[in-house]
């Protein structure tokens, strides 16, 4: 077990406290939250599946239009990693802390799916979910559900079975917009929030780093747990820098049985 220095656990009883007293409290998670359920961070540099490749000439939505069998093929790895993956403790506690009507929201940059399978609710998938696929030509949207296994099993590329045309699934491509609607609600909830709690997520890619700034100008307060700093510490009531599976059950427990 980790010893943690009487700072942090002070800065942890602190989040409790402002965390408690939120009437409406948002929660931003990035990829941070899913490394320790063994979901690769790929857009972090060196570390990532994006230092192996260019994303632009796989992961675009031009590359998926060009040639949607090598944008599967390099998906399969991750995919298959998403598939087998199990939330952690920190997915685990946000869920609880839900359950105890806490968090109205979970805005999050991960397509893992991993909130939902740890049972939370009003989860907003940002950058795309990988549960369902749109057809490329008719725009059918489909479960993904029956297409995963021969593809990860044979690397079998999904058709749609209205039309024949290559099903994408709904994860959003560099080149591609974020989805309109879940954008509209994630900054509407940014927008009537009193606390945003940034969890796991560098703040590095745009437009979601900005979210933050939009609950900051209505007043809001921060809390940010991140292995790393990002931009916006300076401006935070609090920085927990670690690993934020240890971190955000730790700040539930101090909420929910104190
Ligand atoms: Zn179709």
């Amino acid at each position: 077990m980790t010893v943690h220095s009487a700072q942090i656990l002070e800065s942890i009883q602190y989040a409790a406290e402002i965390i408690r007293k939120s009437q409406h409290a948002v929660a931003l998670t990035g990829a941070g939250i899913s490394t320790p359920s063994g979901i690769p961070d790929f857009r972090s540099e060196g570390t990532g599946l994006w230092s192996r490749v260019d994303p632009m000439e796989v992961a675009s939505l031009n590359a998926f239009r060009y040639t949607p069998e090598g944008f599967y093929e390099w998906l399969r790895p991750l995919a298959t990693q998403i598939i087998d993956a199990e939330p952690n403790p920190a997915h685990q506690a946000f869920a609880r802390l839900q359950a105890a009507g806490y968090f109205e929201f979970i805005i999050t940059q991960n397509i893992d799916n991993l909130h939902q399978k740890a049972g939370s609710s009003h989860v907003l998938e940002i950058h795309g979910t990988f549960r369902t696929m749109s057809c490329t030509q008719c725009f059918e949207q489909t479960s993904s559900n029956c297409f995963i296994e021969p593809y990860i099993r044979d690397g079998q590329i999904p058709h749609c079975p209205q039309c024949g045309g290559i099903l994408k699934p709904d994860i959003i491509l560099y080149g591609e917009q974020l989805p309109l609607q879940t954008w509209y609600e994630a900054q509407n909830a940014c927008q009537n929030c009193d606390l945003i709690l940034v969890a796991g997520s560098s703040l590095e890619v745009l437009p979601v780093a900005g979210l933050p700034l939009q609950a900051l100008d209505r007043g809001a307060h921060l809390i940010i747990t991140n292995l790393s700093p990002t931009y916006l510490g300076a401006r935070a009531d609090i920085v927990l820098l670690g690993d934020v599976a240890e971190i955000i059950p730790l700040i539930a427990e101090r909420i929910l049985h104190d």
